[in-house]
């Protein structure tokens, strides 16, 4: 009985793990799009990076981290609590990542990084982008007005001097021909 509840256990366990491995997670998604839309830059997931942090913002030599609220122990989160089984196990797996968190910062920190966490739930809240704004400030290259849809090549249409030259002229000739003279 005993050796049957713990694989089930296990089971359950490293399919759980396997989502906090995952990239890609809803929170961060989320708070890529709003950075998107913000129009701010970023790279994701930089492996030649301490922790290849989620996300990268070069010009603003800025990491975000996405928190997921239970994995990482949001202080204070409702998100958080403890569970009721196996609390041996679930407190010293919550130690190790609040140490692996406060070391993957710290490196970042020392290459020059500022790093900036975002949690689970503030993800989820409406003011993220005026947040991530705030944190963040101008984002280059942006005007400011979210809705309006830039070419994406601002100077395309206008300077094209690669159109083929004869096509305008062989317009100019022709249509004096056939356009024609007379009803009859
Ligand atoms: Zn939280």
């Amino acid at each position: 009985m005993q050796v049957t509840k713990n694989v089930l256990d296990d089971a359950a366990r490293r399919k759980m793990m396997a989502q906090f491995r995952s990239k890609d997670t809803k929170p961060e998604i989320t708070v890529r799009r709003a950075l998107h839309r913000l129009g701010y830059r970023f790279r994701l997931h930089r492996r030649d990076l301490p922790g290849t942090p989620d996300i990268v913002l070069r010009r603003h030599r800025t990491i975000i981290l996405v928190h997921g609220c239970f994995w990482h122990q949001h202080d204070g989160c409702r998100d958080a609590r403890m569970p009721r089984t196996r609390q041996d196990y679930w407190s010293a797996k919550f130690q190790r990542n609040s140490e692996r968190d406060a070391k993957i910062t710290a490196a970042l920190t020392a290459l020059g990084w500022r790093v900036l966490v975002i949690w689970e739930c503030d993800a989820r809240k409406p003011e993220l982008a005026s947040h991530l704004a705030s944190v963040l400030g101008h984002a280059p290259g942006h005007a400011g007005l979210p809705s309006v849809k830039r070419p994406r090549r601002p100077d395309g249409p206008r300077a094209t001097p690669h159109r083929p030259p004869t096509s305008r002229g062989i317009q100019r000739s022709h249509p004096r021909r056939s356009v024609p003279t007379g009803a009859d």
